[in-house]
């Protein structure tokens, strides 16, 4: 968002509007020794000197028109504008792919057994995580971001967040493992049924597909069978 704003801003320079507002912040200024100091220090001026940094890089990288033939202006800052908003873009992708491997690798590092944990974790900044999502009604989609981040209240969740002072183990009631997503999925001896009726209505039990191509089955199949009160609240309010 900063770095759109940004390139909004830069459109905006050399305006008649940039020019009159330049000319109010001048005023007060006046008589001032180093009036074009005072005026860069404005707040609200200062926000440009980004977006300046922008139309430098963007007036470097502009090309030329076939054969050096002539650009009306108002053509040629269409270019630029639209080569300001690009840059914008690419900018933000860039930031956020940094911020987002910056912000995974911090929570994988010395716990690799969390890309399991967390399937979310897995991927890489992009909107493919999003397309999961699109087909799914709020229940379904709820679950899903629950099994893909983690933020699930089972008890080896709640149990590692001290979240809840009744739960005193993250174990599953079954005494064979933790009590998580992928123990319930795939372990768990009290759902052998209900995960074989699972298993053959998609014709697989993979761990990456149930939680990404197949994530309607899947979430169906938590929400009947995970024992999360506030999901069967919801079910059963929806068929009411
Ligand atoms: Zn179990």
């Amino acid at each position: 968002m900063h770095t759109r704003t940004c390139a909004d801003r830069r459109a905006k320079i050399g305006t008649p509007h940039w020019h009159r507002l330049n000319q109010l912040r001048t005023k007060p200024l006046l008589g001032l020794i180093d009036t074009h100091s005072a005026l860069w220090s404005h707040p609200h001026h200062a926000l440009y000197r980004e977006a300046d940094v922008l139309r430098t890089r963007a007036e470097a990288a502009l090309q030329p028109l076939p054969n050096n033939a002539l650009e009306e202006p108002q053509r040629a800052l269409i270019r630029l504008n639209s080569l300001i908003s690009k840059l914008a873009k690419s900018d933000v992708a860039s930031l956020m792919a940094r911020e987002w491997d910056a912000y995974r690798l911090g929570k994988l590092v010395g716990r690799p057994h969390l890309t399991f944990q967390i399937p979310a974790l897995v991927e890489e900044w992009g909107d493919a995580s999003w397309r999961y999502y699109v087909k799914l009604d709020r229940q379904h989609a709820t679950m899903l971001l629950q099994c893909r981040t983690s933020y699930i209240g089972l008890r080896f969740h709640l149990f590692g967040r001290a979240a809840r002072e009744d739960i005193t183990s993250p174990s599953c009631e079954c005494g064979t493992g933790d009590h998580t997503i992928k123990h319930l999925l795939l372990d768990c001896p009290n759902l052998a049924p209900q995960r074989l009726a699972l298993q053959s209505q998609v014709g697989h039990l993979d761990f990456s597909f149930l939680l990404t191509r197949d994530a309607k089955a899947f979430t169906t199949w938590a929400i009947d069978h995970f024992g999360l009160d506030h999901f069967k609240t919801a079910a059963e309010a929806a068929t009411k």
